[in-house]
């Protein structure tokens, strides 16, 4: 028996904040204005923009799981392949009340996108399920993960479509996943996924990797604005994997981190807010929030005082569209770096272009973590593990260099930096499906 779920439920069950920022246009509609306005600087051929404004193939799926009190319910996932111009596709699969096939398409196409700005070889994916890991046991969230796996196999393969995890999925997801694939191959095949625990075939540094990417994105930017880590205030909306890592691994650059949020509220220090405290307290509390964290000098703040805080640097690393259009003309901080997929909204992005602040782009700022997912697959391919600080010193190698690919090549065509970064990844996977042509 299926539980329905009426949209009015579904919306109550969100946070606050979220509710007050539903997108008032889907995350597909802003992919794909997005793509029309980067064909029409880069000239981009008609045919092969047609190419890219559909996905290459979408699977849906109905997820039955026995839940621990005996009920049946079925859940909806999907896996969609936006491109493997590139490469094999690749992309995390994400479980959240707000995951729908529209959602799951938009950040498909972003993954193709930014494997291309960082030009590692590979397409771009996106799966989710559309449940709220929060009420639900370990066991219910093996059962999911597991069938959805096998419902989805027919098209993975660490050839074909490699997933990772996302927002609300983490290194156990992935060893599901993976032990669900080698049970009914009968043979290892632990390269099916990335961000798997280290004993199965992780690699050291995937787990802060796409903090550290958003860190490293941070410091090459005060760089450029001739600024300096040790006077630089930073402000980060969301702090789960993400977030909690990027804010960590600046606060050890030197940066001061003034203020922090999750769902359960947000938190303000002028002096500066101590990472390993509120790790800790977060890793110790039933959901990994930052729920009732006290300390002197700390005071409470909304999700809202967070975004409009006045730093240098604001990191949104939690769901997409944080940054809409009411919002946008009241952000006080001068830059913005993107740890989260599709922050802020279109409408926002102009708010913020015309105010002069700088934004970072998600398929450059929040890379690392699919960097360090194509450094586990080439390790897990050649069964040969390297050393974290070879990891992370790659990392940083890929993080650098395209950063600078992008800020050069925006500065050249004078367009924002999240102009500039769509543009040399829509050009790379365009060249891509140039160079192979049609097939038959
Ligand atoms: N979910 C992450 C992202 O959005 C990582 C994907 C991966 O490692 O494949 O970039």
């Amino acid at each position: 028996m299926t539980q329905t779920v009426t949209a009015e439920q579904r919306v109550q069950s969100l946070p606050q904040f979220m509710v007050a920022e539903q997108p008032r246009q889907t995350l597909w509609d802003t992919t794909l204005r997005q793509l029309d306005d980067v064909a029409k600087r880069i000239e981009l051929d008609p045919s092969i923009h047609r190419i890219l404004r559909r996905p290459e193939r979408e699977l849906t799926v109905a997820i039955p799981v026995m839940m621990d009190d005996g009920r049946i319910e079925v859940f909806s996932g999907y896996r969609v392949q936006h491109s493997s111009a590139r490469g094999p596709c690749k992309g995390g699969v994400r479980y959240h009340p707000s995951v729908d096939l529209d959602e799951v398409r938009a950040l498909a196409a972003l993954m193709t996108w930014k494997c291309a700005v960082v030009g590692i070889p590979y397409g771009g994916a996106k799966g989710g399920v559309d449940c709220d890991p929060a009420v639900m046991s370990q066991n219910e969230l093996s059962r999911l993960t597991r069938r959805f796996t096998t419902a989805i196999l027919p098209i993975l393969g660490p050839k074909r479509d490699i997933p990772a995890p996302d927002v609300n999925t983490n290194a156990q997801t992935m060893a599901w996943m993976a032990d669900t694939v080698t049970m009914l191959e009968g043979k290892a095949v632990m390269e099916i996924v990335t961000g798997k625990p280290i004993p199965l075939g992780g690699s050291l540094g995937r787990k802060e990797a796409t903090g550290r990417g958003v860190a490293i994105a941070t410091a090459e930017l005060i760089k450029r604005r001739q600024g300096r880590l040790s006077e630089t205030t930073v402000a980060v909306q969301g702090y789960g994997n993400v977030g909690s890592a990027a804010a960590t691994i600046l606060q050890e650059m030197g940066c001061k981190i003034v203020a922090v949020s999750d769902v359960s509220g947000g938190l303000y220090c002028a002096e500066g807010l101590d990472t390993a405290s509120l790790n800790q307290y977060a890793a110790n509390h039933p959901r990994h929030l930052l729920e009732g964290y006290e300390a002197p000098g700390v005071e409470p703040i909304t999700n809202e005082e967070l975004l409009c805080a006045d730093v240098d640097v604001l990191i949104p690393a939690a769901l997409e569209h944080a940054i809409h259009a009411d919002i946008a003309g009241l952000v006080q901080a001068r830059t913005i770096v993107e740890g989260a997929n599709g922050p802020t909204t279109p409408e926002a992005d102009e708010i913020l272009n015309e105010r002069g602040i700088v934004v970072v782009p998600d398929i450059l700022a929040n890379a690392g973590g699919v960097i360090v997912s194509y450094f586990e697959w080439v390790q897990d391919l050649q069964n040969f593990f390297w050393e974290e600080e070879e990891v992370n010193h790659r990392l940083e190698q890929i993080m650098v260099r395209s950063f600078r690919e992008v800020w050069d090549f925006s500065q050249e065509e004078r367009v924002p930096l999240r102009l500039g970064a769509s543009m040399l990844a829509v050009s790379r996977v365009a060249e891509a499906v140039q160079a192979r042509g049609i097939f038959p």
